[in-house]
């Protein structure tokens, strides 16, 4: 397995995720609630500022599970399954690189 592709990968993320924020996105909808308006304004204010939290709180779990990766692959532990010890299937870390288990207990999780 080829670790530095999925180094590249993974720093690649991390930028995207980073330079995105700066809490710009943030602070315009707050001004938007500040602004006096009829209730279908303010409903669709809070609304906007709900799902941006819940991408940002996306953003900061990859975000914490890109530095975990990157340290497993310190310690060349990268691309095992945190749960069975498996190797993760390639296809899989190419879907998603940060990912810590393998498909099988990924699903036993999810039942
Ligand atoms: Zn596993």
């Amino acid at each position: 397995m080829d670790v530095e592709v999925y180094r590249d990968l993974l720093l690649h993320k991390r930028d995207e995720i980073l330079s995105d924020g700066g809490g710009k996105p943030l602070r315009a909808s707050m001004d938007n609630n500040t602004r006096q308006g009829d209730l279908a304004d303010q409903a669709d204010g809070t609304n906007e500022v709900h799902i941006q939290l819940k991408v940002k709180q996306t953003d900061a779990k990859i975000l914490q599970a890109i530095e975990e990766a990157l340290q497993r692959m310190e310690h060349g532990t990268y691309g095992v399954c945190r749960d069975c010890g498996d190797m993760i299937a390639p296809a899989r870390l190419n879907a998603i690189p940060w990912t810590r288990v393998c498909i099988t207990c990924k699903q036993k999780q999810q039942r």
